[in-house]
């Protein structure tokens, strides 16, 4: 750090903005854009989109019967707007700071939900391929689950190996989806042990059709897990 850095420590700047921070709720980002982001202020109990504010129902129509290995899925945000640039500057523009308010935002949801049980649950982030991975430089869903482990206290670990990229799956049907999917993960031998009867908690940064979780989830109970929720950082908007 330059000396001048260190004597006169500079203003903390908002991530989106770029404004003075004067106070804010979360780190690196401003309390005024805190606002612009867009909340799941009625969420789906089992998947946790957002639902229509007039309906009765709990649950969406399209969850129960299509993700039938996931306990829950909870997401604070819905992408669009200035949720999806936030997201966007974390995983495309790379900018690796941007994990933490998510991740704050994530630890504060899953609290709010799952109070101090939620605690149990063995934080796994889902896998990026090796390709993608190095292409990238960093998983984000790594990054999330790492402020949520050091803000609730609870223990990460990436667990899970991705074998190959699968495509984007919002237009395929749900049996296309399960095909594509197959074999997509895959847990190593030695990493079973770490799995048997535990609650797992996996972490990726949106929650579009809730598969790829699902086939995760699969693949954690097959070896043992006794049940799999997950967090995301936001839920896509269903049409
Ligand atoms: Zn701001
Ligand atoms: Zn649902």
């Amino acid at each position: 750090m330059a000396l001048r850095d260190r004597l006169f420590p500079r203003e903390p700047v908002c991530l989106s903005c770029h404004s003075r921070i004067i106070f804010s709720r979360l780190s690196y980002i401003c309390d005024s854009c805190l606002q612009e982001l867009s909340y799941v202020t009625r969420g789906c109990l089992r998947c946790g989109c957002q639902l229509p504010e007039a309906e009765i129902a709990v649950s969406c129509q399209l969850c129960s019967s299509q993700l039938p290995k996931l306990e829950r899925i909870r997401a604070p945000l819905i992408y669009q707007g200035k949720s999806r640039e936030v997201l966007l500057e974390l995983k495309y523009n790379k900018n690796k700071a941007m994990a933490r308010p998510l991740g704050e935002l994530m630890a504060d949801y899953w609290r709010f939900f799952s109070s101090s049980k939620g605690r149990d649950y063995l934080l796994v982030p889902v896998p990026l391929s090796r390709k993608r991975q190095t292409v990238r430089g960093f998983n984000q869903a790594l990054l999330l689950g790492e402020v949520v482990a050091r803000e609730r206290g609870m223990v990460i670990e990436s667990l899970l190996v991705r074998k190959r990229d699968t495509p984007p799956l919002y237009h395929l049907n749900n049996r296309q989806r399960n095909l594509v999917l197959q074999g997509a993960f895959q847990l190593p031998a030695e990493k079973i042990i770490r799995v048997a009867g535990r609650k797992i908690l996996l972490i990726d940064d949106i929650v579009t059709t809730g598969s790829t979780l699902n086939e995760a989830a699969g693949v954690l109970l097959t070896a043992g897990a006794c049940r799999v929720s997950a967090l995301t950082a936001a839920t896509a908007e269903r049409v």
